[in-house]
Protein backbone atom coordinates (compact mmCIF):
# COMPACT_ATOMS: atom_id res chain seq x y z
CA UNK A 1 0.00 0.00 0.00
CA UNK A 2 1.49 3.22 -0.64
CA UNK A 3 1.95 5.82 2.25
CA UNK A 4 2.48 9.58 2.49
CA UNK A 5 5.76 9.02 4.13
CA UNK A 6 8.81 7.87 2.18
CA UNK A 7 9.84 6.03 5.68
CA UNK A 8 11.67 3.00 3.11
CA UNK A 9 13.69 6.03 1.30
CA UNK A 10 14.66 7.61 3.99
CA UNK A 11 15.96 4.70 5.08
CA UNK A 12 17.87 2.98 2.24
CA UNK A 13 19.39 6.82 1.77
CA UNK A 14 20.67 6.69 5.52
CA UNK A 15 21.97 3.32 4.96
CA UNK A 16 23.51 4.03 1.05
CA UNK A 17 25.86 6.50 3.30
CA UNK A 18 27.16 4.45 5.77
CA UNK A 19 24.80 6.10 8.41
CA UNK A 20 21.92 4.24 9.04
CA UNK A 21 21.98 4.31 12.97
CA UNK A 22 20.61 0.82 15.12
CA UNK A 23 20.50 0.03 18.49
CA UNK A 24 21.58 -3.41 20.37
CA UNK A 25 20.25 -3.91 24.15
CA UNK A 26 22.93 -4.31 26.79
CA UNK A 27 22.50 -4.88 30.43
CA UNK A 28 22.05 -1.16 31.92
CA UNK A 29 25.34 0.41 31.40
CA UNK A 30 25.83 1.32 35.01
CA UNK A 31 29.67 0.82 35.63
CA UNK A 32 32.23 0.15 33.72
CA UNK A 33 30.88 -3.36 32.08
CA UNK A 34 28.44 -3.54 29.45
CA UNK A 35 26.96 -6.77 28.26
CA UNK A 36 25.70 -7.08 24.74
CA UNK A 37 24.60 -10.43 22.82
CA UNK A 38 26.24 -12.16 25.54
CA UNK A 39 29.70 -10.74 25.07
CA UNK A 40 31.31 -8.43 27.99
CA UNK A 41 32.52 -5.43 27.02
CA UNK A 42 34.61 -2.17 29.05
CA UNK A 43 32.27 0.49 28.94
CA UNK A 44 34.10 3.77 27.58
CA UNK A 45 30.66 4.81 25.88
CA UNK A 46 28.62 6.37 28.96
CA UNK A 47 27.93 9.60 30.28
CA UNK A 48 28.21 7.84 33.76
CA UNK A 49 31.08 10.21 34.57
CA UNK A 50 31.69 9.80 38.33
CA UNK A 51 30.34 6.45 38.14
CA UNK A 52 26.94 6.88 40.24
CA UNK A 53 24.58 5.46 37.62
CA UNK A 54 25.67 1.99 39.71
CA UNK A 55 26.11 3.12 42.94
CA UNK A 56 24.48 1.18 45.59
CA UNK A 57 23.89 4.18 47.90
CA UNK A 58 21.49 5.96 44.74
CA UNK A 59 19.74 2.52 44.34
CA UNK A 60 18.96 2.15 48.13
CA UNK A 61 17.59 6.16 47.82
CA UNK A 62 15.40 4.81 44.92
CA UNK A 63 14.42 1.84 46.52
CA UNK A 64 13.35 4.21 50.06
CA UNK A 65 11.80 6.77 47.09
CA UNK A 66 9.60 4.06 45.98
CA UNK A 67 8.22 2.83 49.76
CA UNK A 68 7.97 6.11 50.66
CA UNK A 69 5.96 7.93 47.29
CA UNK A 70 5.22 4.94 45.33
CA UNK A 71 6.25 4.40 41.33
CA UNK A 72 4.61 7.49 39.65
CA UNK A 73 3.88 10.87 40.17
CA UNK A 74 0.06 10.24 39.16
CA UNK A 75 0.00 14.03 37.67
CA UNK A 76 1.61 16.62 36.14
CA UNK A 77 3.01 19.27 38.40
CA UNK A 78 0.25 21.94 38.52
CA UNK A 79 -2.47 19.15 39.31
CA UNK A 80 -0.99 16.79 42.00
CA UNK A 81 2.22 15.80 40.74
CA UNK A 82 4.71 17.92 42.62
CA UNK A 83 5.64 16.27 46.24
CA UNK A 84 7.79 17.13 49.00
CA UNK A 85 10.79 15.30 47.25
CA UNK A 86 10.49 17.53 43.89
CA UNK A 87 10.44 20.82 46.05
CA UNK A 88 13.43 19.48 48.40
CA UNK A 89 15.50 18.54 45.45
CA UNK A 90 14.38 22.16 43.79
CA UNK A 91 15.71 23.77 47.06
CA UNK A 92 19.09 21.52 47.36
CA UNK A 93 19.81 22.66 43.63
CA UNK A 94 18.87 26.06 44.16
CA UNK A 95 21.23 26.00 47.08
CA UNK A 96 24.18 24.44 45.38
CA UNK A 97 24.09 26.55 42.59
CA UNK A 98 23.48 29.97 43.85
CA UNK A 99 20.30 30.23 42.35
CA UNK A 100 16.90 31.76 43.36
CA UNK A 101 14.55 29.27 41.89
CA UNK A 102 14.85 26.27 40.41
CA UNK A 103 12.11 23.72 38.23
CA UNK A 104 12.58 19.88 37.55
CA UNK A 105 11.99 18.65 34.14
CA UNK A 106 11.55 14.63 32.71
CA UNK A 107 14.46 15.26 30.42
CA UNK A 108 16.87 17.69 29.61
CA UNK A 109 15.84 17.76 25.31
CA UNK A 110 12.38 18.86 27.17
CA UNK A 111 13.60 21.46 29.28
CA UNK A 112 15.52 23.22 26.86
CA UNK A 113 13.02 23.06 24.29
CA UNK A 114 10.43 24.67 26.63
CA UNK A 115 12.30 27.22 28.13
CA UNK A 116 13.28 28.61 24.36
CA UNK A 117 9.67 28.25 23.49
CA UNK A 118 7.87 29.75 26.53
CA UNK A 119 10.66 32.70 25.91
CA UNK A 120 10.83 33.68 22.26
CA UNK A 121 8.70 35.23 20.44
CA UNK A 122 8.48 36.57 16.76
CA UNK A 123 10.09 39.89 18.01
CA UNK A 124 13.20 37.88 19.29
CA UNK A 125 17.15 37.15 18.82
CA UNK A 126 18.78 33.75 19.75
CA UNK A 127 22.07 33.50 19.31
CA UNK A 128 23.43 29.58 19.54
CA UNK A 129 27.16 28.48 18.98
CA UNK A 130 26.64 25.85 16.08
CA UNK A 131 27.56 23.21 18.09
CA UNK A 132 25.14 23.59 20.52
CA UNK A 133 22.92 19.86 21.69
CA UNK A 134 20.45 19.17 19.08
CA UNK A 135 17.31 20.02 21.34
CA UNK A 136 18.94 23.42 21.39
CA UNK A 137 19.12 23.63 17.81
CA UNK A 138 16.14 22.37 17.02
CA UNK A 139 13.97 24.08 19.19
CA UNK A 140 15.53 27.28 17.33
CA UNK A 141 14.66 26.42 14.35
CA UNK A 142 11.01 25.62 14.85
CA UNK A 143 10.42 28.74 16.85
CA UNK A 144 9.29 31.81 14.87
CA UNK A 145 12.18 33.82 16.25
CA UNK A 146 15.24 34.63 13.90
CA UNK A 147 17.97 32.16 15.29
CA UNK A 148 21.38 33.52 14.49
CA UNK A 149 24.26 30.54 14.85
CA UNK A 150 27.76 31.79 15.62
CA UNK A 151 30.97 29.69 14.99
CA UNK A 152 32.03 27.22 17.54
CA UNK A 153 33.06 29.76 20.88
CA UNK A 154 33.87 32.26 18.37
CA UNK A 155 33.20 35.09 20.85
CA UNK A 156 34.07 37.85 17.66
CA UNK A 157 31.48 36.54 15.38
CA UNK A 158 29.02 36.62 18.18
CA UNK A 159 29.92 40.03 19.53
CA UNK A 160 29.34 41.30 15.73
CA UNK A 161 25.57 39.30 15.08
CA UNK A 162 24.51 41.04 18.41
CA UNK A 163 21.89 43.58 18.77
CA UNK A 164 21.28 45.28 22.09
CA UNK A 165 18.24 44.38 23.98
CA UNK A 166 16.92 41.75 21.74
CA UNK A 167 16.79 38.18 23.24
CA UNK A 168 19.27 34.92 24.29
CA UNK A 169 22.40 34.00 23.69
CA UNK A 170 22.59 29.87 24.66
CA UNK A 171 26.02 28.04 24.50
CA UNK A 172 26.70 25.38 26.54
CA UNK A 173 29.22 24.45 29.85
CA UNK A 174 30.84 22.05 27.72
CA UNK A 175 30.32 20.42 24.55
CA UNK A 176 29.19 17.15 24.17
CA UNK A 177 30.89 16.10 21.22
CA UNK A 178 34.20 17.85 22.33
CA UNK A 179 34.64 18.04 25.92
CA UNK A 180 35.87 21.60 25.43
CA UNK A 181 34.19 24.89 27.26
CA UNK A 182 32.39 27.58 26.42
CA UNK A 183 34.42 31.18 27.48
CA UNK A 184 32.32 32.31 29.77
CA UNK A 185 33.63 35.31 31.37
CA UNK A 186 33.46 36.63 27.91
CA UNK A 187 30.22 35.67 27.02
CA UNK A 188 29.16 37.40 30.14
CA UNK A 189 30.33 40.49 29.25
CA UNK A 190 28.99 40.47 26.04
CA UNK A 191 25.39 39.40 27.38
CA UNK A 192 25.92 42.52 29.72
CA UNK A 193 27.39 44.70 26.81
CA UNK A 194 24.12 44.27 24.58
CA UNK A 195 21.53 44.08 27.10
CA UNK A 196 20.67 40.73 25.89
CA UNK A 197 19.82 37.23 28.31
CA UNK A 198 22.72 34.31 28.52
CA UNK A 199 22.18 31.02 29.00
CA UNK A 200 24.10 27.98 30.01
CA UNK A 201 23.47 23.85 29.23
CA UNK A 202 25.70 22.83 31.43
CA UNK A 203 24.44 19.02 31.22
CA UNK A 204 28.52 17.65 31.02
CA UNK A 205 29.83 19.87 33.57
CA UNK A 206 27.63 20.07 36.38
CA UNK A 207 29.03 17.53 38.68
CA UNK A 208 32.28 17.10 37.31
CA UNK A 209 33.86 20.29 37.13
CA UNK A 210 33.85 23.31 39.76
CA UNK A 211 34.34 23.17 43.69
CA UNK A 212 31.24 20.89 44.62
CA UNK A 213 30.89 20.18 41.47
CA UNK A 214 29.39 23.19 40.78
CA UNK A 215 29.73 23.12 36.81
CA UNK A 216 31.71 25.33 34.38
CA UNK A 217 30.71 28.61 35.84
CA UNK A 218 32.11 27.80 38.90
CA UNK A 219 34.97 25.79 37.21
CA UNK A 220 35.89 29.55 35.37
CA UNK A 221 34.96 31.86 38.05
CA UNK A 222 31.87 33.39 36.74
CA UNK A 223 29.17 34.12 39.01
CA UNK A 224 25.84 32.93 38.74
CA UNK A 225 23.80 35.61 38.64
CA UNK A 226 25.74 37.00 35.31
CA UNK A 227 23.92 33.81 33.82
CA UNK A 228 19.95 34.81 33.62
CA UNK A 229 19.24 30.80 32.77
CA UNK A 230 20.63 27.84 33.72
CA UNK A 231 19.91 24.46 32.70
CA UNK A 232 21.71 21.14 33.72
CA UNK A 233 20.87 17.39 33.57
CA UNK A 234 20.59 14.45 36.05
CA UNK A 235 21.37 11.96 33.73
CA UNK A 236 25.26 12.44 32.94
CA UNK A 237 27.61 12.93 36.35
CA UNK A 238 24.21 12.50 38.69
CA UNK A 239 23.83 9.14 37.64
CA UNK A 240 20.16 9.00 37.24
CA UNK A 241 17.43 11.05 34.69
CA UNK A 242 15.75 14.12 34.65
CA UNK A 243 16.86 17.93 34.62
CA UNK A 244 15.78 21.08 35.91
CA UNK A 245 16.32 24.53 34.75
CA UNK A 246 17.24 27.38 37.15
CA UNK A 247 17.65 31.39 37.51
CA UNK A 248 15.21 33.96 39.49
CA UNK A 249 12.26 33.15 40.88
CA UNK A 250 10.72 35.34 38.49
CA UNK A 251 12.04 33.18 35.69
CA UNK A 252 10.40 30.06 37.30
CA UNK A 253 7.45 31.23 38.38
CA UNK A 254 7.20 32.60 34.59
CA UNK A 255 7.94 29.02 33.34
CA UNK A 256 5.24 27.08 35.82
CA UNK A 257 2.77 29.50 34.02
CA UNK A 258 4.07 29.50 30.34
CA UNK A 259 6.39 26.34 29.64
CA UNK A 260 3.72 23.60 28.65
CA UNK A 261 6.08 20.73 28.49
CA UNK A 262 6.22 20.91 32.24
CA UNK A 263 2.21 22.21 32.85
CA UNK A 264 0.94 19.17 30.40
CA UNK A 265 3.16 16.37 31.39
CA UNK A 266 3.45 13.79 34.34
CA UNK A 267 5.73 15.24 36.36
CA UNK A 268 8.59 13.04 37.20
CA UNK A 269 8.29 10.08 40.21
CA UNK A 270 9.09 11.54 43.19
CA UNK A 271 10.94 8.43 43.71
CA UNK A 272 13.29 9.67 41.36
CA UNK A 273 13.48 12.85 42.61
CA UNK A 274 14.68 11.13 46.06
CA UNK A 275 17.05 9.72 43.87
CA UNK A 276 18.50 12.40 42.51
CA UNK A 277 18.53 14.29 46.16
CA UNK A 278 21.32 11.42 47.20
CA UNK A 279 22.89 11.65 44.29
CA UNK A 280 23.82 15.87 44.24
CA UNK A 281 24.68 15.35 47.72
CA UNK A 282 27.27 12.31 46.56
CA UNK A 283 28.34 15.15 44.09
CA UNK A 284 28.78 17.52 46.42
CA UNK A 285 31.09 15.42 48.74
CA UNK A 286 33.06 13.55 46.01
CA UNK A 287 36.20 15.66 45.48
CA UNK A 288 38.00 12.46 45.29
CA UNK A 289 35.74 11.23 42.54
CA UNK A 290 36.69 14.31 40.78
CA UNK A 291 40.53 14.03 41.32
CA UNK A 292 40.73 10.63 40.46
CA UNK A 293 38.58 11.19 37.35
CA UNK A 294 41.31 14.15 36.33
CA UNK A 295 44.35 11.94 37.00
CA UNK A 296 42.99 9.51 34.23
CA UNK A 297 42.12 11.86 31.88
CA UNK A 298 45.63 13.13 32.12
CA UNK A 299 47.19 9.13 31.55
CA UNK A 300 44.63 8.97 29.04
CA UNK A 301 46.25 12.51 27.22
CA UNK A 302 49.43 11.20 27.86
CA UNK A 303 49.29 7.86 25.96
CA UNK A 304 46.85 8.90 23.05
CA UNK A 305 49.23 11.63 22.19
CA UNK A 306 52.00 8.80 22.48
CA UNK A 307 50.48 6.98 20.00
CA UNK A 308 49.85 9.50 17.50
CA UNK A 309 46.12 10.09 17.86
CA UNK A 310 44.51 13.17 17.14
CA UNK A 311 42.86 14.33 20.61
CA UNK A 312 40.83 17.22 21.22
CA UNK A 313 41.40 20.36 23.33
CA UNK A 314 39.38 18.47 25.96
CA UNK A 315 40.50 18.54 29.70
CA UNK A 316 37.01 16.80 30.61
CA UNK A 317 36.00 13.34 30.69
CA UNK A 318 34.98 13.49 27.36
CA UNK A 319 37.77 12.74 24.75
CA UNK A 320 37.03 12.81 21.05
CA UNK A 321 39.54 10.68 19.14
CA UNK A 322 39.24 12.70 15.88
CA UNK A 323 39.56 10.08 12.69
CA UNK A 324 37.87 12.18 9.67
CA UNK A 325 36.19 9.85 7.59
CA UNK A 326 32.56 8.33 8.51
CA UNK A 327 33.68 4.73 7.43
CA UNK A 328 37.35 5.10 8.99
CA UNK A 329 35.53 5.59 12.57
CA UNK A 330 33.38 2.45 12.03
CA UNK A 331 35.91 0.94 11.63
CA UNK A 332 38.03 1.89 14.66
CA UNK A 333 35.10 1.52 16.60
CA UNK A 334 34.11 -2.21 14.79
CA UNK A 335 38.05 -3.26 15.90
CA UNK A 336 38.05 -2.11 19.36
CA UNK A 337 34.26 -3.93 19.64
CA UNK A 338 36.44 -7.10 18.53
CA UNK A 339 39.01 -6.58 21.27
CA UNK A 340 36.12 -6.04 23.69
CA UNK A 341 36.03 -2.35 24.21
CA UNK A 342 32.81 -0.45 23.48
CA UNK A 343 33.14 3.20 22.11
CA UNK A 344 30.61 4.78 19.72
CA UNK A 345 32.10 5.79 17.08
CA UNK A 346 29.91 9.63 16.03
CA UNK A 347 29.37 10.95 12.51
CA UNK A 348 27.87 13.48 10.83
CA UNK A 349 24.90 14.93 10.85
CA UNK A 350 25.74 14.65 14.92
CA UNK A 351 28.69 16.35 14.11
CA UNK A 352 30.16 18.36 10.68
CA UNK A 353 31.41 16.22 7.69
CA UNK A 354 34.76 14.99 7.73
CA UNK A 355 35.00 15.57 11.94
CA UNK A 356 33.48 12.24 12.44
CA UNK A 357 35.52 10.73 15.52
CA UNK A 358 35.38 8.09 18.73
CA UNK A 359 33.86 9.75 21.20
CA UNK A 360 35.87 8.14 24.45
CA UNK A 361 34.09 9.33 28.04
CA UNK A 362 35.92 8.36 30.96
CA UNK A 363 34.64 7.88 34.38
CA UNK A 364 36.15 7.65 37.78
CA UNK A 365 35.08 4.47 38.04
CA UNK A 366 38.02 3.25 35.44
CA UNK A 367 40.78 1.73 36.73
CA UNK A 368 44.01 2.78 35.69
CA UNK A 369 44.58 -0.59 33.96
CA UNK A 370 41.49 -0.31 31.89
CA UNK A 371 42.85 3.08 31.01
CA UNK A 372 46.04 1.10 29.73
CA UNK A 373 44.29 -1.79 27.79
CA UNK A 374 41.91 0.89 25.83
CA UNK A 375 45.26 2.74 24.99
CA UNK A 376 47.03 -0.56 24.13
CA UNK A 377 43.87 -1.30 21.69
CA UNK A 378 44.01 1.90 20.17
CA UNK A 379 47.75 1.71 19.59
CA UNK A 380 47.37 -1.85 17.57
CA UNK A 381 44.83 -0.32 15.93
CA UNK A 382 46.51 2.65 14.47
CA UNK A 383 47.81 1.19 11.62
CA UNK A 384 44.38 -0.26 10.38
CA UNK A 385 42.73 2.69 9.99
C1 LIG B 1 22.23 14.99 27.10
C2 LIG B 1 22.08 16.42 26.78
C3 LIG B 1 20.82 17.03 26.80
C4 LIG B 1 19.55 16.24 26.96
O1 LIG B 1 19.40 15.82 28.27
P1 LIG B 1 18.52 14.52 28.56
O2 LIG B 1 18.19 14.63 29.99
O3 LIG B 1 19.38 13.36 28.24
O4 LIG B 1 17.32 14.63 27.68
C5 LIG B 1 20.75 18.39 26.60
N1 LIG B 1 21.87 19.11 26.36
C6 LIG B 1 23.08 18.55 26.31
C7 LIG B 1 24.27 19.40 26.04
C8 LIG B 1 23.22 17.19 26.51
O5 LIG B 1 24.42 16.62 26.41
Amino acid sequence: MSSPFALGEALAARAREGLLRTRQSGNGGAGTRLQVAGRDYLNFSSNDYLGLAGHPALALAFKEGLDRYGAGSGASPLVTGYSHAHQALEEQIADWLGLEAVLLFNCGFSANQAVLKALLGKEHLLWQDRLNHASLQEAGSLLPCTMKRFGHNDMAQLAAQLEPGRGLIVSEGVFSMDGDQGPWSELARLAEQSRNWLMIDDAHGLGVLGAEGRGTLHEQGVAAWRVQIQMGTFGKALGVAGAFVGGSRELVDYMVNFARPYVYSTHMPAAQAHAVLRAVELVRGGSESRERLRQLIGRFREGGRQLGWSLGMSATPIQPLLVGASEAATRLSSRLREEGIWVSAIRPPTVPQGKARLRITLSAAHSEQQIDKLLDTLGEAKSHV
